[in-house]
């Protein structure tokens, strides 16, 4: 008989996944040699042994049990998200382009062989057929999901339109990876002939491109040339001086993935429509939001205006402000445009509140940062991290770390892994991975961060802006979320595994951490001086970072109407274009820039689909939680009774209970539009 999860109470953390053949080792892509055949092989492993699962599910004969279906069935779940999960991040991380083409095929095979188990009609019989009225709550809410989910499959239609189900989903999946992989292969260059373009820019920025000033103005030995990644443009946009260099750069920058992405993204939003059509629902925007806290369409769109609402007088008043403060210094730069939207904003802050966002950067080397990062959540979370130098991993500089509960007697319950600078090839983005999915006494969670902050090198230490350290917080958030959520029975329910409307909700509640005096000065001190920031500019810094809250919450509703509206609409009258300029003109106090197509890199579309609204939700929750922790009166927010309530009410059910009950148990009420409103305010102050 074959040994169960839930059976083998001799299995030890880290041990190999019982019961399913697959060895110690096949826990990791990346450990062993780094080759396309090496990944394939390991795939192949996973899928085969969710194969097996699946046969083991389907060949029991008599009662349905809990024992016998429901279980196979999540150790099959367990081997698919091992492997799609792993090939997904190599896809994004793996040093050697043959991997990442390799693990780009494979990830496409695990999707689809996901896509098939959610179409087997057998296997959604036998599960349906489990009575788990006496099973207990989070066991109960797990049937229902998953059943819920086969019914949005399509399960119980005819064999023909599960057949056209299946091929839709693949190909889905298909121009889904291919919109991907042209935005991240897709990197502009951006010319400089004339240098001192570059006036305003920071002076390690400066150095790094070959530029020094001489007699007042500044000089290079050869040519200049920028390219659109993250680094190179964000500093462009903030601190350029040049009108124009900032509009070359705001134009190259979004227009990567144009023209290829433009027809691969009607086609999957043609193919989403139909999907939907099938499944009987009147929109992709219905389909996706029917298992969602949202519900439907019309509640998103619902709550947009009443965002919407909450932000515009206060958007007004803002952008007249700063409108008045252009004119006084250079009125020929009005009006003004999305590309110079940035830059004057710093000139506004600077000014205004006399705080330049680069006198802060001393203050935030990346290895303090990180190192303060760690302490923080060890302290806020009740755990400690410990580095695990011998730890596999799959690219120099990346850092492994066994996070270990200091709370309890469970020792290691999670390791983590920082991907945190830019390497050739891989992916530009800011984003918190699973790795391996963790059940409770027999696999401990792993996941990873993939970021592109600067790296430090022995003459520069690699010093982050505060927004990079904000993004950092952001994404530990995810990252704690995983593991601390990474317990649970069934490893569907593990993790980052609630309606993926709440996901930024953790994370975006530890942002709000950042705008702690205290707590900042515990790491981020003067990298020469080791002097801790001063509160008074922390306080700065805190108010003009605010300023400008309502502009930007309008700029999230634009960019969640656009991806609603998309999905809401029949593909063949969309015009992509059209539509991106009306949500300009409705949402934005900024001049549109002919030529902006970044609908073509909008990577959100395809992994949000229309449920970019995410973000302005949840942030609605993270500021109702960051509320309890400022309301309860306690010294400090780490650690203490909040911080304990808040790990165990939120983070660590996992996927075991509704997103709404978590809500529920943590603010005792409902949500409501308040602390959003007097965030909104605060910035206008
Ligand atoms: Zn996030």
């Amino acid at each position: 008989m074959k040994q169960e999860w839930e059976q083998s109470s001799k299995a030890q953390v880290g041990s190999q996944a019982v019961g399913t053949g697959a060895p110690m080792d096949a826990l990791h892509i990346w450990n062993g040699q780094a080759t396309a055949a090496a990944a394939e092989a390991w795939t192949e492993e996973h899928l085969a042994a969710s194969r097996a699962c699946v046969a083991e599910l389907l060949a029991v004969a008599g009662a349905r049990t809990v024992a016998n279906t429901l279980a196979p069935f999540d150790r099959a779940q367990w081997h698919l998200r091992m492997a799609g999960s792993q090939t997904g991040v190599m896809f994004m991380v793996h040093p050697a382009a043959g991997v990442r083409d390799a693990v780009q095929g494979l990830s496409q095979a695990v999707s689809a062989e996901s896509v098939a188990l959610g179409l087997n009609r057998e296997v959604y019989q036998a599960l349906a057929a489990v009575d788990v009225a006496a099973e207990d709550a989070a066991t109960r809410y797990y049937m229902e999901r998953v059943l819920l989910g086969y019914k949005l499959s399509g399960v119980d239609k005819d064999d023909a339109t599960r057949e056209r189900v299946r091929e839709l989903a693949d190909k889905m999946t298909e121009l889904s990876m291919s919109f991907s992989r042209t935005v991240q292969d897709d990197v502009r260059r951006v010319p400089v002939d004339d240098v001192n373009e570059l006036a305003g820019l920071p002076e390690d920025y400066l150095t790094r491109h070959g530029v020094r000033a001489e007699g007042g103005s500044l000089r290079a030995d050869v040519p200049v040339v920028l390219t659109t990644d993250p680094p190179e443009m964000s500093p462009v946009m903030a601190y350029a001086g040049s009108r124009e260099l900032r509009r070359r750069m705001y134009l190259q920058y979004n227009d990567r993935g144009y023209p290829a992405n433009k027809q691969v993204l009607l086609d999957l939003l043609r193919l989403r429509g139909e999907m939907a059509e099938l499944l009987g629902f009147r929109s992709w925007a219905d389909l996706a939001t029917v298992d969602q806290m949202m519900g439907s369409a019309e509640n998103m769109r619902g709550f947009l205006g009443e965002v919407e609402e909450a932000a515009r007088e206060v958007a007004a008043t803002e952008y007249a402000e700063l409108e008045a403060f252009v004119r006084e210094r250079d009125a020929a730069a009005l009006p003004l445009t999305l590309s110079d939207a940035r830059y004057w904003e710093e000139q506004f802050r600077r000014t205004r509140y006399d705080f330049d966002s680069q006198s802060v950067r001393p203050y935030f080397p990346y290895e303090q940062v990180e190192a303060g990062i760690l302490a923080t959540a060890g302290k806020l979370f009740g755990v400690r991290f410990e580095h695990a130098a011998d730890a596999a991993v799959w690219a120099p500089g990346v850092k492994a770390f066994e996070v270990i509960d200091a709370l309890g007697a469970d020792g290691i319950v999670g390791k983590i892994y920082l991907d945190m600078h830019p390497r050739e090839g891989k992916s530009k983005w800011f984003s918190e991975c699973s790795l391996v999915g963790g059940v409770v006494g027999k696999q401990i969670p792993e996941a990873s961060l993939v970021c592109n902050f600067p790296e430090p090198t022995t003459d520069d230490p690699g010093l982050m802006q505060y927004s990079d350290v904000v993004t950092y917080f952001h994404e530990f958030g995810h990252l704690m979320h995983e593991v601390l959520g990474g317990r649970q029975r069934w490893s569907g329910q593990s993790g980052i595994a609630t309606e993926g409307d709440f996901v930024e909700v953790p994370s975006q509640m530890l942002e709000e951490f950042f705008e702690d005096a205290d707590l900042l000065r515990t790491f981020a001190k003067h990298y020469q001086t080791g002097e801790p920031i001063p509160v008074e500019t922390v306080q700065r810094m805190t108010r003009a970072s605010a300023h400008g809250r309502a502009l930007s919450t309008l700029t999230q509703v634009m960019y969640a109407t656009y991806s609603m509206e998309t999905h809401d609409r029949a593909a063949a009258e969309l015009d992509l274009d059209k539509l991106l300029r009306e949500g300009y003109d409705r949402f934005s106090k900024y001049e549109f820039v002919d030529g902006n197509r970044m609908y073509a890199a909008f990577t959100h579309l395809v992994g949000y689909t229309s449920n970019y609204y995410t973000y302005l939700y949840d942030k609605v929750m993270a500021l109702e939680f960051f509320a309890e922790f400022r309301g309860s009166g306690e010294a400090t927010p780490l650690g203490g009774e909040t911080a304990m309530r808040y790990r165990r009410q939120v983070l660590e059910p996992g996927g075991t209970r509704p997103a709404r009950e978590l809500v529920q148990a943590f603010l005792g009420r409902k949500v409501s539009m308040v602390a959003l409103k007097g965030w909104i305010a605060a910035g206008a102050a």
